[in-house]
């Protein structure tokens, strides 16, 4: 079968072996003679799944026991809404505007709480291209929201802001690659289809003390109490992405957890910023500390040549390789030689 190394953003690469263990059990999942997909959601097979999955992150993050796992559907993109909605009610939500995904955060927080959004920092006078210098934080609002990992400037928040307020933290896209102390949060959100699983499923682990602060009648669906207190099974959930969510997440722990994560991010991205740090062709607009593990952008002068491969996001231009949890080292090895090759092609062809 021909090689593909997927550097997609999202949905994006998911471990081989995952894949090889969900085709082995797809047509008969534990005896039942039914595939994963056509279990009943209160089945005791489809609740071990979901089960074993909360557990296996809790203890991936390391998690303590004031924290709940849920599972909603929605994408990170509908927690942009919840959050304000469930804990913005009369006081102020404040944000960190790391990138595009931060500032949709602001934009869809000002659509529930028009008088209650506040911006403290915006990293957008640069480009986004660094993190935002950490402004200080006022005491009295309802939380504070930052983003880890700007999957489309490939910008990361490593030094997490100290702060009195509830830190709500999108980690869609490093989510288990960097050895965070998980415990400072009182909510993280992922979207799955980056580091975690298929699309379908967003994580949320929220603290439990978080939660009481919750006091006004909210819809079902969008009350993250009602979550917490149905198990995530108020209605039905995404039962095939949480049980490759939990397949993936056994994958994470063979490998050594967190840590072990880590470390392979660092090599991988390592590599490949070396290999475009040396090159006289490319260029990449992030330099130093803030850097991410998991998106890189990269940039040649040429449009045309930009287009040729790996285009980045629409919004920026340029490509952009993003290399998750399951992108294996021989994947961003290959990405090495490809782009030393293209550009000894290249390189003349621009004088
Ligand atoms: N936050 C971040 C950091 C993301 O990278 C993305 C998707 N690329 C989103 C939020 C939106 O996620 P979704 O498509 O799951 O709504």
């Amino acid at each position: 079968m021909k090689k593909t190394y997927n550097f997609s953003a999202g949905p994006a690469v998911l471990p081989r072996k995952v894949l090889e263990v969900v085709q082995h059990e797809l047509l008969n999942y534990k005896g039942s003679g039914m595939s994963v997909m056509e279990l009943s959601h209160r089945s005791s097979l489809y609740q071990d799944i979901h089960n074993e999955t909360k557990h296996l992150l809790k203890s991936l993050l390391n998690l303590n026991d004031d924290f709940e796992i849920l599972f909603i559907q929605g994408g990170a993109s509908l927690q942009f809404t919840m959050i304000p909605l469930n804990f913005a009610k009369d006081k102020i939500g404040d944000y960190i505007d790391g990138g595009t995904w931060g500032k949709r955060a602001i934009e869809e927080a000002n659509i529930i709480n028009p008088k209650h959004t506040v911006c403290l920092a915006s990293g957008e006078s640069s480009n986004y291209t660094k993190i935002p210098a950490t402004p200080e934080i006022p005491n009295d609002g309802a939380y504070l929201h930052i983003t880890t990992n700007n999957t489309i400037e490939g910008t990361t928040l490593y030094e997490l802001p100290q702060t009195n307020l509830p830190l709500i933290a999108d980690m869609s896209s490093n989510i288990l690659s960097v050895d965070y102390d998980y415990n400072q949060f009182d909510l993280i959100d992922a979207g799955a289809q980056k580091n975690l699983g298929p699309a379908g499923v967003c994580v949320v682990a929220v603290k439990k003390q978080l939660l009481q602060t919750i006091n006004h009648t909210l819809p079902s669906m969008l009350d993250y109490r009602v979550y917490k207190d149905n198990d995530s099974l108020f209605n039905t959930p995404p039962t095939f992405s949480i049980y490759m969510l939990r397949e993936v997440l056994k994958w994470v722990k063979d490998l050594g957890g967190v840590k072990a994560m880590e470390k392979r991010a660092k090599q991988k991205a390592n590599l490949l910023y070396d290999t475009l740090d040396q090159s006289k062709l490319f260029d990449t607009p992030v330099k130093g500390k803030d850097r991410s593990l998991n998106n890189i952008p990269f940039y040649t002068q040429s449009d045309a040549l930009n287009k040729l491969k790996l285009a980045g996001h629409r919004s920026v231009g340029g490509m952009r390789a993003s290399i998750y949890n399951a992108m294996p080292l021989e994947g961003v090895k290959a990405l090495c030689d490809f782009i030393n090759t293209f550009e000894k092609e290249h390189l003349h062809a621009q004088d």
